[in-house]
């Protein structure tokens, strides 16, 4: 279908493809098996300006929108879900700075991120609080001139290779949410360690880390915004990425039916190809229609947050969800179609089944997505005039 996405758009798509198809293809079955770190694709993408793209201008950047992201994170999730997500982990680690930062603090960690030559990454989740955010016990009290950070994130993507962190942390307990706060955090910082990189199901070639503060001093000028504004730091960010991780889902959709169509053809059965099955081209027509279900949500949502709408949470929630859930349905029916094989890791369907989990849990479970989803149209229904 076409989408009339604009010159600009039409770049970005076929750069991410080209090194999607060039760089990320012949190896991505080698760092999956070895959960080894893809930087020398983060180097190609760096190359090719593409972390620009969610930087603005002033800072180097291209300044494009929601939808240009979600267009390069789609094509490189076609080939590996666990390279998009390292990428994008960039961005995620960078809005609240875009968001919530200074003019002299975007002026000095944005350019780096913009022309990749340093990736960045975002803390919330902690072992007790995971969905329920508001439970970090990380803490950041005021000591002169500097914020003491105390305490442990979990679950971090491009934790130990990132070398800027924003971190949500605790100002003041006794105000609940309105006592967390946003923090910049630089790798190398005494007192900031990693713990190991966890062993993953999927999108294995991603790092997955501890971050750990003990005693950590950082200048008070790290602060993002306000004290106080950390929680709604962290819901603004993931707000405007969770486009982004319906880009991921669908992309693997896309890389697993692409490849069953292919097989479906070639793989014969009683004389003929299996494409010729009913009960088979039912299930690729349900994996085609699905797909560019999510598809069409998901750019209009971009495009919606990129008109620079204020109210976006309940339909990026949605583009989230869907695309994770039909992304999951797509990628086990992938795996049908090919039979035995599709099991076989010689073939890169169950990699894709693995690697589309993931997009049902994290930057919130699809349980959570319905819940934001649910308690927004509520409210928008409240206020409506019959
Ligand atoms: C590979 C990976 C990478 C990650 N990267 C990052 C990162 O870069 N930065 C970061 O901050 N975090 C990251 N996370 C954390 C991720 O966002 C959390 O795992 C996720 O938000 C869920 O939290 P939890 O795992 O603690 O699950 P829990 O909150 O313990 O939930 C367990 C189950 O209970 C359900 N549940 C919980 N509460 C409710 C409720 N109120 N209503 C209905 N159901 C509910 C959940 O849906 C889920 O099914 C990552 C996680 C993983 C696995």
């Amino acid at each position: 279908m076409d989408y009339f996405l604009n010159e600009q758009q039409i770049m970005i798509r076929d750069l991410a493809r080209q090194i999607a198809v060039e760089k990320v293809l012949p190896v991505r079955a080698e760092l999956d098996e070895r959960e080894e770190f893809p930087w020398e694709i983060m180097k190609d993408l760096a190359a090719a300006d593409l972390f620009a793209i969610f930087v603005p201008e002033a800072y180097g950047g291209l300044g494009a929108g929601i939808l240009d992201m979600c267009l390069a994170v789609e094509e490189l999730s076609r080939a590996c879900a666990g390279v998009a997500v390292t990428f994008a982990s960039s961005a995620l680690g960078a809005f609240p700075i875009i968001l919530f930062g200074s003019e002299e603090q975007k002026a000095k960690y944005l350019p780096d991120i913009a022309s990749g030559k340093k990736l960045a990454a975002f803390g919330l989740t902690e072992a007790g609080a995971g969905s329920d955010a508001a439970g970090m016990q990380t803490t950041a009290r005021l000591d002169g001139d500097h914020y003491v950070l105390n305490g442990t994130k979990q679950w971090i993507t491009n934790g130990g290779e990132a070398e800027t962190y924003s971190v949500i942390a605790m100002t003041n307990k006794a105000r609940g949410t309105r006592g967390a706060s946003a923090f910049i955090v630089e790798k190398g910082t005494p007192g900031f360690s990693f713990g190991k990189k966890e062993k993953k199901m999927g999108i294995r070639t991603s790092a997955t880390r501890e971050l750990i503060f003990e005693d950590c001093r950082i200048p008070r000028e790290n602060l993002l915004g306000r004290e106080g504004q950390g929680f709604i730091a962290a819901m603004k960010t993931l707000d405007k990425s969770r486009p982004g991780i319906g880009a991921q889902a669908l992309g693997i959709a896309q890389g697993a039916y692409e490849e069953a169509v292919r097989y479906a053809r070639e793989r014969v059965q009683f004389g003929k190809p299996i494409s010729s099955f009913q009960a088979v081209q039912h299930i690729l027509a349900n994996m085609a229609t699905k797909i560019e279900s999510a598809r069409a949500l998901i750019y209009s949502v971009a495009r919606f947050q990129d008109s620079g709408a204020k109210d976006t949470g309940v339909e990026s929630a949605m583009a989230k969800l869907y695309a994770s859930d039909i992304a999951m349905e797509v990628t086990v029916d992938a795996v049908q179609v090919l039979g035995g094989y599709g099991y076989m890791r010689e073939y890169p369907m169950e990699k894709y089944m693995r690697d589309a989990k993931i997009t049902q849990i994290y930057e919130g479970t699809n349980q959570i997505q319905r819940n934001v989803i649910a308690l927004g149209v509520i409210k928008r229904s409240a206020g409506r005039k019959k």
